[in-house]
């Protein structure tokens, strides 16, 4: 049987796959674009699984992706919002000290803001008080006014149905299986659960499997995906309990951000996520999604992490393991605010995984979004957060490079 084909085949149906093939599809209404995802519905992974949160683009090194689509990520997402009417908490950010060594810290994200263009504001310790009666800070906090949290399967929902509008072609329940190796040039072939399918491009969106996607196809050779788990514990406190999203000074040589206060759209807080050390990659809670093959790869990487401490791993991990439970949890989150009770926070919520990227030469874990690929095929690695905020500037600088590697054809 002679395969299937599309001009573009997107593989993965979170934020990043459905904003690509909208844009790709928008940009070209002549080119069929397909996309597969391998479960039952969209969104089901780290896309749907995330803190929600609209990050304003503070943290990052000024020579980076994120920070050249956080800002810009974070307006765009703002407006898809406000203009479709889906929810979103405009309630901003309080970035606190916990001790007077942490000013420093203050002074570097606010530069670093300066330096990316985001709207930012060093306030004192009486003003932050007017913002967030509740807030605990030494001294000074910095106050981010474009922070905001939205409904992430909300968003994700009203993207694929512009996607299908544009005229992509979404299909549920089918999985990429491998490349054939038996397309000609300008092309590829694959493998799916429906069979062969060829087209003139492939862009793998695939999130925690992307690694695996790009290998077959010559690419994330010194890279590799482990998995970091996110658990949140939810606050039984009447929603407007808090008033703002309320974050530590992050360790700047890690990526992320340590645990903190979201409020959500509904106006009830959390705290989280953890960043502890998955098992496999879609390792959620018990054996759901238990793959042997892959408890056998990411333990011995692990393993490797840990007895040589590489990124400081084995601290990590002693630190990460801690707060699984409730009371350490909320003892890291009362350094944030006053009148925080291990009382109010008794529910765990669903937890999310990072497709974090670990330069394997290096031993490092990569910091920045990664684009690798040709004229044939492009891949999105490390699409950890913030992601999901940059998602519509970033399907613009996939489809801008896809332009670019076919024009040099
Ligand atoms: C705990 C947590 C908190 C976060 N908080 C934030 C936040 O507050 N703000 C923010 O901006 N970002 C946040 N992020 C990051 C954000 O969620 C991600 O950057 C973003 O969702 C990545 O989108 P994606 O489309 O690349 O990946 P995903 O949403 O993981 O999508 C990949 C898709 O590919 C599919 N797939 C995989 N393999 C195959 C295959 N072989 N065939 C077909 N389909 C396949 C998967 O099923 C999946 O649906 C957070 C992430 C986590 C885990």
């Amino acid at each position: 049987m002679s395969p299937a084909t599309a001009d573009v085949l997107v593989v993965g149906g979170g934020v990043l796959g459905l904003a690509v093939a909208r844009e790709l599809r928008s940009r070209r209404g002549d080119a069929s674009v397909l996309l597969l995802e391998k479960e039952p519905e969209i969104g089901r992974h780290q896309s749907g699984r995330n803190s929600g949160v609209l990050h304003a683009g503070f943290y990052y090194a000024t020579d980076s992706l994120k920070a050249e689509l956080t800002r810009e990520g974070n307006r765009r997402l703002t407006e898809f919002c406000r203009r479709r009417d889906l929810p979103i908490n405009e309630c901003g950010k309080l970035v606190v000290a916990r001790d007077e060594s942490e000013q420093e810290g203050l002074d570097e994200l606010a530069r670093r803001g300066r330096e990316n263009g985001v709207e930012l504001e060093m306030v004192t310790e009486e003003e932050a008080r007017e913002i967030e009666p509740r807030v605990r800070t030494a001294g000074r906090a910095l106050w981010s006014p474009a922070t905001a949290t939205v409904d992430p399967e909300a968003v994700v929902r009203e993207l694929a149905r512009d996607a299908e509008r544009a005229g992509v072609e979404i299909r549920t329940g089918v999985a990429y299986r491998g490349a054939t190796g038996g397309a000609g040039a300008g092309s590829v072939e694959v493998r799916t659960d429906a069979g062969r399918v060829s087209a003139g491009h492939l862009v793998n969106c695939a999130g925690l499997y992307a690694d695996r996607v790009a290998r077959d196809f010559g690419y994330s050779r010194r890279y590799r995906i482990l998995p970091f788990k996110g658990l949140y514990l939810h606050s039984d406190e009447p929603a407007g309990s808090y008033r703002t999203n309320i974050y530590p000074v992050p360790r700047i040589d890690r990526p992320f951000l340590g645990v903190h206060f979201t409020v959500g759209v509904g106006g009830r807080a959390r705290i989280g996520p953890t960043a502890t050390p998955a098992f496999w990659r879609e390792h959620y809670r018990g054996l759901a999604n238990f793959d042997a093959g892959e408890l056998w790869d990411v333990l011995r990487r692990e393993a490797g992490h840990f007895v040589r401490n590489d990124f400081g791993f084995r601290t990590l991990a002693a630190e990460e393991l801690a707060k699984h439970r409730r009371s350490k949890m909320v003892e890291l989150a009362s350094d944030l605010a006053r009148g925080v009770e291990t009382d109010h926070f008794r529910r765990w919520g669903e937890p999310g995984v990072r497709a974090q990227l670990v330069d394997v030469e290096e031993r490092e874990l990569v910091m920045d979004f990664l684009l690798q690929g040709d004229a044939d095929s492009t891949h999105v690695l490390n699409a950890v957060s913030p992601g999901f905020t940059c998602a519509l500037p970033f399907a613009e600088v996939v489809a801008d490079r896809i332009e670019e590697e076919q024009g040099r054809t």
